[in-house]
């Protein structure tokens, strides 16, 4: 599993996730956020402390 935007839309960029993150698995900038998964330990953390609730977490598709 992993944090994704569920609806983008309602991002409003304000770096609570960026901040809460314990690994650094978030970059954020004016127009895009981004997450890398490969250092995502799973924890939820950027899920529960957005105010916009623009994350859940989500299964990895199969490859
Ligand atoms: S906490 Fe939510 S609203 Fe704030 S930057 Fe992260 S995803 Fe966007
Ligand atoms: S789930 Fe935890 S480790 Fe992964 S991006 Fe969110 S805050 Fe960071």
């Amino acid at each position: 599993m992993k944090p994704e935007q569920s609806l983008p839309i309602r991002c409003d960029f304000c770096g609570a996730c960026v901040a809460v993150c314990p690994v650094d698995a978030i970059q954020l900038d004016e127009a895009h956020w981004r997450l890398f998964a490969e250092r995502c330990t799973q924890c939820e953390a950027c899920v529960m402390v957005c105010p916009m609730n623009a994350l859940e977490m989500k299964h990895e598709e199969p490859v």
